[in-house]
């Protein structure tokens, strides 16, 4: 597993275009630029690495295009420290951008494959999410709730109860909403019962599915 000035320098082009497509938060630009992305794929793909595409990771799943990384990530605001969830670990690469920024990151996903592989390679690129769990992001962690964020990254059809139960007064569920089309959602919690809702157009997901069993 290499990490090379080659990649570097992809990684920083990559960086500038984030910027021009209106990515302004420093914090999720350093992470990118850090966060080997080529690591996150099948080695004969690496060239598709820094393009800003989605491709696909196995188990019928895709790594999402950097610029929906960027945007989801932004959208959080993650402050050191914070308690962010994540629905949809896959190949982890949204995990370990959130790491970098500071966050301590418990994330769920449902492919088995997927958990098993991810959670091998994330301490071997030296990446340490609080915690990794096997099962239905539907459900949430309501062990290790309440969060300062959740971010959802697949295309849900409706928002999860229990994901804005687990969410901290103040707190920033960041969920890209729809069937087939997304819209990029973010709700806001005001108090017990209210929450604010924004909305930022439209993105492309896999879906997020129900549980199996
Ligand atoms: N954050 C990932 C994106 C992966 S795509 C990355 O950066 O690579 C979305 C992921 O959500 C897939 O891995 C899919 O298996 C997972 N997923 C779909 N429905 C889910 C559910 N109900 N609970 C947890 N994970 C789910």
């Amino acid at each position: 597993m290499r990490d090379t000035e080659k990649h570097q320098g992809l990684r920083n082009q990559l960086v500038k275009l984030l910027q021009e497509k209106g990515i302004t938060d420093k914090n999720v630009l350093e992470a990118i630029k850090k966060i080997p992305r080529h690591l996150f794929l099948d080695s004969g793909f690496e060239q598709f690495a820094y393009q800003d595409k989605a491709f696909p990771i196995g188990a019928g799943q895709t790594i999402s295009q950097p610029f929906t990384v960027a945007f989801q990530s932004q959208l959080l605001e993650v402050k050191k420290d914070d308690k962010v969830l994540e629905i949809g670990t896959g190949s982890g690469y949204q995990t370990a951008v959130l790491c970098k920024m500071g966050a301590k990151v418990y994330s769920v996903e449902r492919q088995n494959e997927l958990f098993k592989s991810t959670s091998l390679l994330l301490p071997k690129l030296g990446i340490r999410p609080k915690h990794l769990s096997f099962g239905d992001g539907y459900k949430g962690l309501p062990n290790y709730a309440p969060f300062d964020s959740i971010i959802v990254t697949a295309g849900a059809p409706i928002i999860p109860k229990p994901l804005m139960a687990q969410l901290k007064i103040g707190g920033r569920l960041v969920i890209p909403l729809g069937e087939k089309e997304q819209i990029m959602t973010l709700l806001i919690r005001k108090n017990e019962t209210q929450f604010e809702k924004h909305e930022f157009g439209e993105f492309r997901f896999v879906p997020l599915l129900e549980d199996k069993n």
